[in-house]
């Protein structure tokens, strides 16, 4: 192991455990797609693969073949990643993991204190990496938890469901810390998979040719800026009193008058939400369209165009209208199309018989009354601004 990569690695962890830490008072998120490629990865677009970074963490959204070289090739590191998030079980979403684990592995150094990365997916997911793991002798130097989801029968056609039962959850020995099963919770209509003092995660239901997943980050309300001005006339100091005050706690002076916080805060800012949906034609019961109401940022696939329509449908996928329909339902802020089918080639590397890519953008903003619509493309990082207070 190399000097250096150790250093990386401690830097690391400082990061990782410092992001548990107090808030910063100025917090970026942005979004970054590593494989926008429906199938198979491609010279133009690898498999899925998106990172939303946050909080000083790094999440990675499904894990297509290849998606070590993709984070290779950009600003990212696969390194700081924290917590991985698999739509659904087909190989275009997941076949990149075990490569990946065992690469930041590889990097890492083992003689500093590790934690462990989440894992969220369908049932059948912990087996696989076990399985894996075990048959190619890998030992990752960091710990990973693997959390299922256990899907409802109404995500995919009949004929591709299978009873969970029959699923093989892999409980076999393993130095892995067992995750957690996650089920459905039926008034809300969502998988709850994080919910702390900065952010709620989520997950919700979507139709597919096998059960498929949609997420949600949504950031928690921030405490309002402290008015200095009324601190000043009712006589409060700068200093210690103002940490409470924002906090949320009143505070006595010592003539004996009472503050309380909402006297001296301005309204709370409002959190930035951001939905990422696997591959659908459609979504099931009503916890995605709750969950994704007026989403800063939805990214939903659009595999073919409008004109493949039927075929779309009976593979499971969406075009561009079916896309914009649901964005347009959510009164989403702006809505990334991505997982195009490999036939549309990014702007620009169009060659003989191509289809160009632009034309699924025109197709979904004629849905649309004026909310942006973004076409993915590898390596393309959109962010995420703060919200104004409402
Ligand atoms: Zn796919
Ligand atoms: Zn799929």
């Amino acid at each position: 192991m190399e000097e250096a990569s150790c250093k990386e690695y401690q830097e690391l962890m400082k990061d990782r455990k410092s992001s548990a830490g107090p808030l910063p008072s100025k917090m970026s998120m942005d979004v970054t797609f590593l494989g926008t490629g429906a199938a198979y990865p491609s010279p133009t677009r690898g498999a899925s693969a998106t990172v939303v970074r946050f909080e000083g963490e790094c999440w990675l959204f499904d894990c297509g073949e290849g998606t070590q070289t993709q984070f290779m090739k950009s600003n990212l590191k696969a390194g700081r990643i924290t917590k991985i998030f698999i739509t659904h079980l087909h190989g275009d979403h997941f076949f990149g993991l075990p490569g990946l684990l065992c690469t930041i592995s590889l990097q890492g150094c083992p003689s500093t204190n590790k934690l462990p990365v989440d894992i969220y997916g369908p049932l059948g997911l912990r087996s696989f990496l076990q399985r894996t793991m075990e048959l190619s002798h890998s030992q990752l130097s960091f710990p990973y938890i693997v959390h299922e989801l256990v899907p409802t029968p109404e995500q995919c056609p009949a004929e591709e469901w299978k009873e969970p039962s029959s699923v093989d959850t892999g409980e076999v020995s393993s130095p892995e810390a067992h995750g957690k099963t996650i089920y459905l919770d039926p008034v809300e209509d969502s998988y709850t998979l994080v919910d702390n003092k900065q952010f709620l995660m989520k997950a919700f239901r979507l139709f597919h040719r096998i059960p498929s997943f949609g997420f949600l980050v949504e950031e928690k309300p921030r405490a309002g800026k402290l008015n200095t001005q009324k601190l000043k006339e009712l006589g409060v100091q700068p200093g210690p009193l103002y940490g409470k005050l924002k906090e949320g706690i009143a505070v006595v002076l010592e003539n004996g008058t009472t503050i309380s916080p909402l006297e001296v805060l301005e309204d709370p800012l409002p959190g930035r939400k951001v939905c990422i949906l696997g591959d659908c034609s459609g979504t099931v019961g009503g916890g995605a369209a709750t969950l994704c109401y007026e989403a800063d940022l939805l990214v939903h696939e659009a595999t073919l165009d409008d004109t493949q329509a039927d075929k779309a449908r009976e593979h499971g996928h969406s075009t561009p209208k079916v896309a914009a329909e649901f964005a347009k339902r959510c009164q989403v802020r702006r809505l990334v199309l991505s997982h195009f089918s490999q036939r549309y080639k990014p702007a620009g590397q169009i060659g003989e018989g191509d289809v160009e890519v632009t034309e699924l953008k025109r197709q979904a903003e004629s849905v649309l009354d004026g909310q942006e619509v973004v076409l993915a493309e590898d390596f393309m990082t959109l962010s995420v601004p703060m919200r104004k207070q409402t």
